[in-house]
Formats: C-alpha cells, sequence, structure tokens
C-alpha cells in the first residue's frame, strides 16, 4: 500500500481552517487530524486530547529532549508541537494526515518532509479576518491585536507554501483541497516503485516478442 501524504494546513487565526479540516474529515475517508501539544490554557468547550494535548511547560520540555515532537513552535505566548509516533504510524497505513500547524512550524515540516504538501487557507480581506475574530468572541481584544498583529508576519511566508485557497465559500475550499491532496500522489517522486515496475516489464515483454 502507499504512504499516505503529510498535508500542513495553516491559515491566519480566524480565517477557518478547523471548519475547512473539521469538513474533510466528515466528507472524505483516510484522513486523519494529528492532535498538536500545546502549553495554552484550554478554552470553554475544547477537551483534551481532542482539541490539543494540554500539557505544562515541564511537560512540553521533556517531548522535545526525548525527541517526540516532529516540530515545535511558539505562537503568541504559548508553545505548540506535533506529536511524532501518530503522525508517522497513520502515514504508514497509507492515511493522509492532517497538521493543522503555523508558519513556522509548516517551515520545519517541509525541510524533514519535502513530499509534504503545504497549503495556505487565506481570508478575503484583512476586514473580513478581523469581523471573523471579533464574532468568533472566544478572545479579549488583546489577543484579538496580537493575532491581527501576528497575521502582518505570517503573510510574509506565504510564498513557502505550495497552494494558497482563498475562504469565501466553504464547499469549495474543502473541494479544491480534498482535490489538491488527491493530485499529490501522482507526482513522479511517490510512484517510484510503479515506475520501476513498468520498466522492468517493458523490457522483459520487449525480450518475449
Ligand atoms: P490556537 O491557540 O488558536 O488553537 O492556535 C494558535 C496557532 O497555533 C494556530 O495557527 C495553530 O494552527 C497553531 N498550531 C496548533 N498546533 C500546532 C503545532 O503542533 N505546531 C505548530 N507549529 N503550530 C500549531
Amino acid at each position: 500500500m502507499s504512504k499516505g501524504t503529510l498535508v500542513v494546513i495553516s491559515g491566519f487565526s480566524g480565517v477557518g481552517k478547523g471548519t475547512i479540516v473539521h469538513e474533510l474529515l466528515n466528507r472524505y475517508d483516510n484522513y486523519k487530524l494529528s492532535v498538536s501539544a500545546t502549553t495554552r490554557k484550554p478554552r470553554d468547550g475544547e477537551e483534551d486530547g481532542r482539541d490539543y494535548f494540554f500539557i505544562s511547560h515541564d511537560e512540553f520540555d521533556d517531548m522535545i529532549a526525548c525527541d517526540k515532537l516532529i516540530e515545535y513552535a511558539k505562537y503568541v505566548d504559548n508553545y505548540y508541537g506535533t506529536p511524532r509516533d501518530y503522525v508517522e504510524n497513520e502515514l504508514e497505513a497509507g492515511n493522509n494526515v492532517i497538521l493543522e500547524i503555523e508558519i513556522q512550524g509548516a517551515g520545519k515540516i517541509k525541510k524533514k518532509h519535502p513530499e509534504s504538501l503545504l497549503i495556505f487557507v487565506a481570508p478575503p480581506s484583512a476586514k473580513e479576518l478581523h469581523n471573523r475574530l471579533l464574532s468568533r468572541g472566544t478572545e479579549t481584544p488583546e489577543v484579538i491585536r496580537s493575532r491581527m498583529r501576528r497575521a502582518i508576519e505570517e503573510s510574509e511566508g506565504i510564498e513557502n507554501y505550495d497552494y494558497i485557497v482563498v475562504n469565501d465559500n466553504l464547499n469549495r475550499c474543502v473541494e479544491e483541497i480534498n482535490n489538491m491532496i488527491e493530485l499529490q500522489k501522482n507526482k513522479v517522486s511517490r510512484q517510484l516503485t510503479y515506475i520501476k515496475k513498468i520498466q522492468s516489464e517493458l523490457r522483459e515483454y520487449w525480450k518475449g516478442e
């Protein structure tokens, strides 16, 4: 069985990437979402083990020391990281694994896994992004300000992604992203076993003619 695709989905805070990821998991088989570890406190309604593994700074440091994270980054005032075992096992089992992570982590993943697919979800406008953050109602005005500020820095890293998707229509976005992931399997670099097989079959066939 061929390995699954490692898919990074990033986007400014409030852009709606969580909803997109949720829809991908609902609509299609063979997608798995990696649950990150974070030192951030849970928001109302968030569950340990489902939304994040909420851990202390010391526990986070231990995970780094034991090489249990594929990547980690500091975002605003907290640390976030991707646990290694889950990702590697699911890819091996042929599933596409989604990492919903910020831009520094995305860069680290591309370096370690050049075959990964990096997708950036962007809003139709800056004003729309601000409105979405306000209407979510989960953050203080101060946090919203720091997230809008962070968006400026993140916008400078979009060029390092493979694809950008503007989230103005949820259905279209989800379909487009699924198509990108499906197409990724057809990359020549992912089909080396098949290529070897057809080359050797052709040679054998020629001998038998
Ligand atoms: P939030 O606090 O809104 O849940 O997440 C803040 C940012 O951290 C988001 O951009 C989210 O995608 C990112 N993030 C979540 N988990 C990880 C992770 O494991 N690694 C990295 N690098 N970023 C993450």
